[in-house]
């Protein structure tokens, strides 16, 4: 296997277990391919890991720390950890079938998502690295996670752009007989269970892979606050907190959301799940334009729910996506009646919490109503955060009392 060796002193990070080797820490590497598993030493040639390297400033990203190569083991002992960790915190449940099984960093292993919707596994490489593992991956989920028969992988949007790269970037990976092709339109309705809510899952067509399963504490708190009272959840998407809304008893819920596929989507979940369900409308708009037009009207709400899609992809675009939280932010808080809730959340890893809240606090002074902060909400316990990785913290949200 291939050795990079660091400049004096920059093995410091990795000692204190932090995964990546920036390439600025790089004194001597040979040739390599985007992808190739390199062994990382220090100056005085102490080995401290190996992991994938990459083109761009994270140039390694480490596997495992103080070892020269992989275990034999390594696959199904990391994918073995991360299901414990879900049987721990009692997300493997008769009434529970979706989960995140693999987290990145937060699970120790850096450039790889594992979503596990019932019998399947959807698989998103965000490395080359973890691209050519993928069947390694595929293997020891089956293998590992009882539940799971079938293993989906789905990296076309989040390979590196530029990157060569061998073999498909989607398509069945395992699949048990008689499972259709994604791709093929009359495939039967693929369905996965939440909390005992039912969700189609539309992994090919849909975003990420398929379902935003890192709201759904945040969901369980919506169906808390939602008895008697008007609701409307703004990116709806596939209309998650619209369904725990109506399950707590909500009297009316407008889902909204700019992607008619994913409207399609709400109405056939509130279908499944409400079969006679008369309190519920989902519209395709954009949210900007909803909220004016519902301003005009005259029309408010009792509870609003506002995750819209990340507003910052990258640093520089931090200070535009702040203006875009507090615009939006503002909008909904005038909308909202005496006494009346918002919850509302960024998931843009850029933006920090500190500068999201500022964001909510511009938009409330803007507003000049009383706020009051109930709860401040973060990624869910299957999103976990390696400490020593704390970039891996993206998900904040904050529910507000407006008087
Ligand atoms: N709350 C959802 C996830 C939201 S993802 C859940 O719990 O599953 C963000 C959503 O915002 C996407 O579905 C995207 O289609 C939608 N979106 C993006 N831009 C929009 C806009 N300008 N107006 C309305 N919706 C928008």
């Amino acid at each position: 296997m291939a050795t990079i060796i660091l400049k004096p002193r920059k093995e410091e990070s990795l000692l204190r277990k932090h995964p990546w080797v920036f390439s600025g820490a790089i004194y001597q590497c040979p040739a390599l391919q985007e992808g190739d598993m390199v062994c990382v030493k220090s100056h005085a040639g102490d080995v401290l890991g190996v992991g994938h390297w990459q083109v761009g400033s994270i140039a390694v990203r480490i596997l495992a720390f103080g070892v020269e190569t992989l275990p034999a083991d390594f696959w199904a002992e990391r994918i073995r950890a991360a299901y414990r960790v879900r049987e721990a915190i009692g997300l493997v449940r008769a009434d529970n079938n979706t989960f995140r099984l693999v987290h990145g960093e937060g699970d120790f292993l850096p450039g790889l998502i594992v979503d596990v919707y019932a019998d399947t596994a959807v698989v998103q490489a965000h490395s080359v690295g973890m691209h050519r593992c993928r069947e390694a991956v595929a293997e020891a989920v089956v293998a590992n996670v009882p539940q799971v028969q079938n293993v989906y992988y789905k990296s076309d949007d989040t390979l590196p752009f530029k990157a060569p790269v061998e073999g498909e970037k989607t398509g069945w990976l395992i699949k048990k007989v008689g499972m259709p092709a994604p791709q093929n339109a009359e495939q039967p309705e693929f369905w996965s269970v939440e909390n005992g809510l039912s969700f189609r899952i539309d992994w090919l067509r849909g975003q990420k892979t398929g379902f935003f399963i890192d709201q759904r504490e945040n969901r369980a708190l919506v169906e808390r606050y939602a008895k008697g009272k008007d609701v409307l959840n703004m990116f709806c998407y596939t209309g998650g907190f619209s369904l725990y809304a109506l399950r707590g008893g909500a009297r009316q819920v407008d889902s909204v959301d700019v992607s008619q596929k994913a409207i399609d989507l709400v109405n056939v979940n509130v279908a499944r799940n409400f079969p006679s369900c008369t309190n519920h409308t989902a519209v395709a708009a954009d949210a900007f334009d909803y909220l004016s037009a519902m301003r005009e009207q005259g029309h408010t709400y009792d509870l609003i729910i506002l995750d819209p899609p990340a507003f910052a992809k990258h640093r520089d675009a931090v200070k535009n996506a702040l203006r875009g939280y507090q615009r939006i932010n503002a909008k909904a808080i005038e909308m909202i009646r005496k006494g009346g809730i918002l919850f509302t959340f960024s998931c843009s890893q850029a933006v920090d919490k500190e500068a999201f809240r500022l964001a909510v606090f511009s938009a409330a002074a803007q507003v000049g109503r009383n706020v009051r902060i109930l709860h401040q909400l973060h990624q869910p316990q299957d999103h976990p955060i390696n400490i020593y990785h704390p970039e891996g913290e993206y998900l904040k949200g904050l529910v507000l009392y407006v008087e």
